[in-house]
């Protein structure tokens, strides 16, 4: 199975692609998550995308895709995965869905989770994030059990993102209405697209995108 878990920065996507991606056992792909992977070693492409993150820019469009390529390419992947923060462009989503048909692979469905822009700027300022798993906390909705500490890994540096600053946060809300929210229209058309209410729980919300894949 192929899913795409789509929505804004702040939306809820990252916290809930690793219960899904548990339940259904498929790879998480977080382009976001490669491309701080990349900052942190200091890569040629880290270098480069630096400057559009720290923007609240998309990283163009074939340096992207690129990437996803190689990654989707890699036999864990062969047999479905989740796509987390990918496409953010509808140039993006059609260069996926040609891929995906020219491998003999279908895209299933993409859930959308749906949050107004003054929830995503609350959660965003919150939000705290592992630097060596990745896994995202937020300061009072979603707290680790032991403050500074990731649950998931133990790693001690649980910090706030350097594009977690309050205007790099609107900037990046600015690029998601102009940029990536056309790929839901897209995807609508497609008749491919179920939204998922956001808001609430994120055992809640967990339990919509499960009925929502069910359904
Ligand atoms: P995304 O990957 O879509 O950018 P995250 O999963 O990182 O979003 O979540 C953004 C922030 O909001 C994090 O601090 C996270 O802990 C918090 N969060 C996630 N889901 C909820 C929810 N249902 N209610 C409140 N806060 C949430
Ligand atoms: P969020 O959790 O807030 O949705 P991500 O971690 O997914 O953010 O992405 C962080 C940044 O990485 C984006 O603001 C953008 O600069 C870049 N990025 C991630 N995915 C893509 C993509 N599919 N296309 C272009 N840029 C991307
Ligand atoms: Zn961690």
């Amino acid at each position: 199975m192929n899913i795409i878990l789509f929505g804004p920065p702040g939306a809820g996507k990252g916290t809930q692609a690793s219960a899904l991606c548990e339940a259904y056992s498929m790879p998480q792909v977080a382009t976001g998550d490669i491309f701080r992977a990349h900052l942190k070693n200091n890569t040629e492409l880290g270098q480069l995308a630096r400057g559009y993150m720290n923007n609240g820019q998309l990283v163009p469009d074939e340096v992207v895709w690129k990437l996803v390529e190689s990654r989707l390419s890699e036999p864990d992947c062969a047999g479905g995965v989740l796509l987390d923060g990918f496409p953010r462009t509808v140039n993006q989503a059609e260069l996926m869905l040609g891929w995906f048909k020219s491998t003999g692979r279908e895209l299933n469905r993409v859930l959308a989770l749906i949050v107004p822009d003054e929830e995503l700027v609350v959660r965003l300022a919150g939000r705290r994030t592992c630097l060596d798993c990745q896994a995202t906390y937020h300061v009072q909705n979603n707290p680790p059990a032991v403050e500074g500490v990731c649950d998931r890994c133990g790693s001690t540096r649980v910090v706030q993102r350097e594009d977690d600053s309050e205007e790099t946060v609107r900037l990046r809300i600015a690029t998601y209405h102009r940029e990536t929210s056309p790929v839901l229209a897209f995807f609508k058309e497609q008749g491919l697209a179920s939204e998922v209410e956001g808001l609430g729980e994120i055992s809640d919300v967990a339990a919509r995108l499960r009925q929502a894949l069910q359904g």
